[in-house]
């Protein structure tokens, strides 16, 4: 293997203890510790996983968290209220409604309503329009967490190819607006996009967000290449597979990411960024 591994757990493990501090700063300033709201509908077994890791991630930062686990068939008025609610909780900076929720709920619908302030996870139409004009507030977590562990590689990447494979509102449109927003040329692959291989092949930079085990095989990768792997599939032992093959790959790319390891743990810390963010007023 040639290529160096980019340890999302060590790299967010740093900056973690970074907001720690922070906290406990503020907390000697006799400021409140920035309050993060949770919202889990039904009993969706990775879901729960999820808000778990959330919950435990607040702990260890010193956040105040809320976590509302509601029944599968709450109604969307419902739902509403209790993020009008949030909306005006002063000791709430921000609030995510854990994906994906119950076919008979409108998630669009749901996440227009949080106040734009408050979208820690940045997935509301006022922060990705920020983020589109160039002027971001709270960016969308995974592609944040991407971006600094592109940063932690030290190499410039203004004016570096770019290619991301997925196209989804929470992750490949948004991951591919930071990579344009930092002077990559983007392009983006997405299910029907005639050859990916091509659009892998002369990149600098990939970001796989695609959700299929093996999908690109390391012979697609330009050597001296950074290879970043953001899908997630679940064999039948349970164990974690990325979208990358990442032996093959890591043969001829300069960096790479593991799965798991990788990119999960730098989503999980890019939400208590923007948290802390939000608390301190830093978004407008
Ligand atoms: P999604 O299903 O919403 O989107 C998948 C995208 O892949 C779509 O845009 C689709 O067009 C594209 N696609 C499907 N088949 C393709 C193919 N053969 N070639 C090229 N593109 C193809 O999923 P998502 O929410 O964007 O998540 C993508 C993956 O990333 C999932 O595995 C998810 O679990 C994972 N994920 C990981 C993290 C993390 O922190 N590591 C965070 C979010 C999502």
């Amino acid at each position: 293997m040639s290529a160096q591994i980019l340890n999302g757990n060590a790299i967010a493990r740093e900056l973690r203890a970074g907001i720690r501090e922070r906290v406990e700063s503020r907390a000697a300033a006799g400021e409140r510790p920035p309050g993060l709201a949770v919202i889990l509908v039904g009993n969706d077994p990775a879901s729960e996983i999820y808000v778990r890791h959330k919950r435990k991630d607040c702990e260890e930062v010193g956040f105040h968290s809320n976590v509302q686990h509601l029944s599968a068939n709450v109604t969307q008025e419902d739902l509403a209220e209790r993020i009008a609610h949030l909306n005006r909780d002063a000791s709430i900076d921000g609030i995510l409604v854990q994906l994906p929720l119950p076919g008979h709920l409108d998630a669009a619908r749901i996440i227009d309503l949080i106040d734009p302030a408050k979208d820690v996870d940045g997935v509301h139409p006022f922060n990705i329009g920020r983020l589109a004009l160039r002027r971001p507030t709270l960016r969308s977590c995974t592609p944040k967490g991407v971006m600094q562990l592109l940063e932690h590689t030290g190499v410039p990447i203004r004016g570096l190819d770019a290619t991301v494979i997925g196209a989804s509102n929470h992750v490949g449109r948004p991951m591919g607006l930071e990579l344009l927003l930092a002077g990559c040329t983007v392009t983006t692959a997405h299910k029907f996009s005639r050859d990916t291989r091509a659009a892998v092949s002369h990149a600098d930079i990939v970001v796989s967000a695609v959700g299929r085990r093996d999908l690109v095989p390391g012979d697609w990768i330009k050597p001296g290449a950074i290879v970043i792997d953001v899908g997630i599939t679940r064999d039948d032992a349970g164990k974690l597979h990325g979208d990358v093959c990442f032996e093959e790959a890591a043969e001829r790319a300069a960096w790479i990411t593991p799965v798991p390891g990788g990119v999960g743990p730098m989503t999980r810390v890019a939400m208590l960024q923007n948290t802390l963010l939000a608390a301190e007023g830093l978004v407008s």
